[in-house]
């Protein structure tokens, strides 16, 4: 058992956590990540090729000043590493006008000034020709989304970070710690054994495992969901050059996701909840996808695409909800644990802006966005 100090500890290097070791290793402080997998593994949340970025954000306009500090943060990670990250497409939410997409995207673009387009049936006709919509949609425009290849930038992030001095462990699983006068011991067990390890400050950022570890008694209820996303690698005119841009649609089966040819995988398509399948323990390997899986994702290309295609390919994630589908973030322990979790299917393309507020946090500094309404107290829940 060894007995090491550091500033900060952060528990979980997926695409939040290693975003947050960059961010606080760049800031001078003494940084340890500990993962319990290997770099990029697939058993998260921030694997595989593709999360649409988009700044209208119709779930709430308080996620706005979030998403723009995060569209700043790709392009500075592209300038500090000469990587490709983020792909503009173009975004629309689509659906019936008075639908939670629609005008909630309305609402943000209103609320915080963003430039945006209103596409009636015949724009949408016109300017989205890949879709086959129902006739009674329309959608809002917005030229900034685009699409980020989650392990490509989780890997940047990893890389950054340990060039900017952070000492990043894999396979290390943190398994549980203390709060103490002498800062927050963290108990791990990795392939050397167990090890304790002395932090100022604890950041967890452990996705999944967040609603079933340490602090399954100290917060609402977080639960995992089972996700499965298909590829269909042949569909006619569906690259964004060919005026398909990402899209998110309200439509009859639920909350529809698609996005065009990227990195060579064909057009995405996915629908938010899926089969509705929590998870009871995130650690038990994911059903690979079944012939079910492929049905629905299949009924929503033939519906939806003009020209469609098999689906040739799948891929399970997990979704991490709170009660509310809004984020976690916040502290607890009189300041020395941060939470940043429960981004309940929609947290990646905001990983640098995240990852400055959790580091903000764990300096007692206010953060460079107002992360307070995603705070415990909503939940009643005493920090
Ligand atoms: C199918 C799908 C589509 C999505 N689409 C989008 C999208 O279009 N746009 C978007 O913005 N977001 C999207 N999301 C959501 C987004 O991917 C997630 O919100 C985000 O990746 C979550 O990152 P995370 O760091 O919280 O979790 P993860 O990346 O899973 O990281 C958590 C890490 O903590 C580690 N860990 C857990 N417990 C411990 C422990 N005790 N000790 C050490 N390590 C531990 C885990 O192994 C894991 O690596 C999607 C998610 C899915 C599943």
């Amino acid at each position: 058992m060894t007995d090491t100090r550091t500033d900060v500890l952060i528990a979980g290097l997926g695409g939040i956590g290693a975003a947050t070791a960059y961010h606080a290793a760049r800031q001078g402080l003494e940084v340890m990540g500990l993962e319990q997998f290997h770099a990029l593994h697939d058993r998260g949340s921030s694997h595989g090729h593709s999360r649409i970025f988009r700044i209208a954000y119709f779930e709430s306009p308080a996620y706005v000043p979030l998403a723009r500090r995060a569209l700043e943060g790709w392009r500075a990670l592209e300038r500090d590493t000469g990587r490709d990250l983020l792909v503009t497409t173009g975004g629309l939410d689509l659906g019936g006008p008075d639908g939670r997409l629609v005008s909630g995207s309305l609402a943000a673009c209103r609320e915080h000034d963003i430039p945006h387009e209103w596409w009636d049936r015949e724009t949408l006709r016109r300017r989205a020709p890949g879709l086959d919509l129902p006739d009674d949609v329309e959608a809002v425009y917005q030229a900034d989304a685009g699409i980020l290849n989650p392990t490509r930038c989780t890997g940047t992030h990893i890389e950054a970070a340990r060039a900017a001095g952070a000492d990043l462990r894999f396979s290390v699983r943190v398994v549980d710690w203390d709060v103490g006068s002498e800062g927050v011991r963290v108990h791990t067990a990795g392939p050397d054994g167990d090890a304790e390890i002395v932090a100022d400050r604890l950041i967890v950022t452990t996705g999944a495992w967040l609603g079933s570890g340490p602090l399954r008694d100290a917060l609402p209820e977080i639960a995992p969901e089972r996700q499965v996303v298909g590829w269909l690698p042949h569909v006619p005119g569906s690259g964004a050059a060919h005026h398909f841009p990402v899209v998110n649609a309200d439509l009859q089966e639920g909350h529809v996701y698609l996005m065009p040819e990227h990195d060579g995988r064909g057009v995405k398509v996915g629908l938010y909840h899926h089969l509705h399948e929590r998870i009871a323990d995130p650690s038990v390997a994911d059903m690979p996808p079944s012939d079910a899986d492929r049905a629905v994702l299949q009924a929503l290309a033939d519906r939806y695409l003009v020209a469609s295609g098999p689906v040739a390919h799948m891929r399970t994630c997990r979704f991490t909800l709170t009660p509310d589908e809004h984020f976690l973030v916040d502290t607890i322990a009189d300041g020395r644990v941060v939470i940043g979790g429960g981004f309940s299917g929609h947290g990646f393309k905001f990983a640098p802006a995240l990852a400055e507020a959790l580091v903000a946090l764990v300096r007692g500094l206010p953060p460079p966005v107002d992360v307070a309404p995603f705070g415990l107290a909503r939940f009643g829940v005493a920090t």
